[in-house]
């Protein structure tokens, strides 16, 4: 199967998933997760329609950009976050996915305040309550979302979440539909500096169940580009 085949396929089965749930097909994006894919690969799902490029290394994003791999497409940052990679991303994407921390807060507020700009961020919600797992934890979200008016240089569009790995078929249906309660009852709060529009949740595996539970945007890695090769070191 092609990269342009499996996005049709991927298309095919957001647009069944939104069917059932009633929803617009509009209302979902398709963010393709290019980690460890060439600039090439990514300029063929680019190409095959695919809304949104996801990366998740600081340094693979910078070669990437080097070599024009993302041209034509929004890119967001969805990895985990080290404070000292901040400064290289701020102002690099349109969006940071995966902000975890009021450290993190304050590190991107000033760096988007000495370029001039507005970052757009998620926070990631642990949704799961996992203690390996970044995130912030589900019960914290609120208060949150409630201080971004102390960052005027960021604005908060919503939430990503990862949720436990699942073994059974709609293992995540409850985790979806938690996360989506919490995004509707905050959104609802219209807080200062939020511009909540944004869910992303639903991967490879279980894009259809976060539909269903009212995702706005699902990030793919493996249905688009096969099976990841991760070379040791
Ligand atoms: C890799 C990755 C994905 C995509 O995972 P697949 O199972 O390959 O679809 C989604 N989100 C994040 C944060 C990722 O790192």
């Amino acid at each position: 199967m092609t990269i342009q085949e499996n996005v049709l396929r991927i298309r095919e089965e957001m647009a069944r998933a939104c069917a059932r749930a009633g929803r617009p097909e509009q209302e979902v994006r398709l963010l393709a997760a290019t980690k460890l894919n060439s600039a090439d690969r990514v300029q063929e799902a680019i190409r095959a329609g695919v809304d949104i490029c996801g990366e998740n290394r600081v340094q693979e994003l910078q070669q990437k950009l080097k070599e024009n791999a993302y041209e034509g497409c929004p890119l967001h940052f969805i990895g985990h976050l080290q404070r000292n990679k901040a400064k290289h991303l701020v102002g690099q994407v349109d969006l940071i996915q995966s902000v975890d921390s009021v450290e993190l807060l304050e590190i991107l507020n000033r760096l988007a305040a000495e370029k001039g700009i507005r970052q757009e961020i998620l926070m990631e919600v642990n949704i799961g309550g996992e203690t390996a797992k970044s995130g912030v934890a589900p019960e914290a979200l609120d208060a949150f979302a409630a201080r971004m008016e102390d960052y005027p240089h960021l604005l908060l569009r919503g939430f990503m979440t990862i949720p436990p790995i699942s073994n059974e078929n709609g293992g995540n249906l409850r985790y979806f539909a938690k996360m989506y309660q919490l995004y509707v009852d905050i959104k609802a709060k219209k807080y200062d500096n939020n511009s909540i529009d944004c869910l992303s949740m639903g991967m490879s595996d279980d894009f259809a169940d976060a539909i269903m539970e009212g995702a706005t945007m699902i990030r793919v890695g493996t249905f688009i580009f096969g099976s990841r090769q991760y070379v040791k070191n």
